[in-house]
């Protein structure tokens, strides 16, 4: 599956899922979204692999992203997971930091990961540099095209006092001069979450005043204590309790089916998706959906959200299920690279098509 592929289901809800195999990772990049560390939580194998197998079913998710912490500190539950989805149907997608690159032969079972996953994503940016060389993470990405692997490229664009901003378009050419036009490569932003948030002087520095529509409520998150969640914002993940609406079970006790239905069902999670964050707390607070949170100026969109408490007015429900069809063939049109636009560096987002069915280079 190509990055462009995947990118073009994250709008769509329960097309995909979610898991953090663990809260470890042997890197120290400096503006890492979590708070991974040497001694991070493990989830327990077996719950994840039972969930995985609870896929296999009448609308198994298209594609499972697993990621961590670094996923690949976990091989054989990489692998085993990666069996599972393939058994149901569901593309396994990896994304590491590449800290297997820096020794000239990749550990066995590492590798053995690698093989049975359909597409492994690396990150890429002057902060990994300092921690795995592009020449390193450069070979072990030829390897795995040699072998007819899909593969892509996590990238950091400029960031608001970052130091990593600048070499973003090095980055680009050199990867285009090494692979041509072989890697596609999703350009993100610096956020002020985890490590990161030493970096950026405002918490959630970038969101706007009213945000729009939030398609991030689409796939199921399990977090690494197993919790699912229905977002990946890493306050979601961190803190808890988690806010009810975004709260949708747990990895040990509750199938895909449940899980499933709860994301694409609820309807709080639809008008999030469909109206946006400030708009549900809008209706909310004219006394049409209950004791929602309007939120003050400046607030993100991710701010109100986590502070709602309740869901919306059966009206404000039904105009959001309405608009859940238009909403979603809007971000259907706009693609792949519309979706990296929205979400990441708007100005790279074209790379994202770099080697798939539309790419004409
Ligand atoms: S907290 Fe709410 S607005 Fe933010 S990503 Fe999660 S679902 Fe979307």
């Amino acid at each position: 599956m190509h990055l462009a592929e995947y990118l073009a289901l994250r709008p769509v809800p329960g097309a995909g899922v979610v898991m953090a195999l663990t809260g470890r990772c042997p890197l120290a990049c400096a503006h890492c979204s979590t708070d991974a560390s040497a001694d991070g939580l493990d989830p327990p194998a077996g719950a994840l692999l039972r969930f995985a197998e609870s896929f296999a079913g009448p609308h198994p998710p298209s594609v499972a992203l697993l990621t961590g912490g670094e996923p690949l500190l976990r091989p054989r539950l990489v692998r085993d997971l990666a069996e599972r989805c393939r058994a149901a149907g569901t593309a396994a997608f990896v994304l590491t930091g590449m800290f297997w690159a820096r020794t000239a032969r990749v550990p066995a079972p590492v590798a053995a990961a690698l093989d049975a996953v359909d597409h492994v994503s690396a990150s890429l940016d002057a902060f990994h540099e300092r921690e795995v060389p592009r020449r390193a993470v450069f070979t072990a990405l030829r390897r795995l095209l040699d072998t007819g692997k899909d593969v892509s490229l996590h990238l950091l664009a400029d960031g608001p006092g970052g130091p990593a901003g600048a070499g973003v378009d090095e980055v680009v050419a050199a990867v285009r001069g090494e692979f041509g036009d072989r890697v596609p490569m999703l350009v993100g932003r610096l956020a002020a979450v985890g490590r990161g948030s030493s970096l950026l002087p405002e918490p959630d520095a970038g969101s706007s005043a009213v945000a729009p529509p939030c398609a991030m409520a689409a796939w199921p998150v399990v977090a690494v204590d197993g919790t699912v969640t229905a977002c990946c914002n890493q306050h979601v993940l961190d803190r808890r309790p988690v806010p009810g609406h975004l709260l949708l079970g747990h990895a040990a006790s509750d199938t895909w089916t449940d899980i499933r239905g709860r994301t694409v069902g609820s309807p709080a999670l639809r008008a999030v998706r469909t109206l946006g964050p400030h708009a549900l707390a809008r209706t909310a607070a004219d006394g049409s959906g209950g004791p929602g949170d309007p939120g003050g100026p400046g607030r993100s969109g991710c701010d109100v959200c986590r502070s709602l408490r309740s869901g919306p007015a059966p009206r404000v429900a039904a105009s959001a299920e309405a608009l859940e069809g238009p909403v979603l063939r809007l971000q259907e049109l706009a693609g792949p690279a519309g979706f990296a636009r929205r979400y990441g560096s708007a100005r790279h987002a074209g790379l994202v098509l770099l080697g798939g069915p539309s790419c004409a280079g």
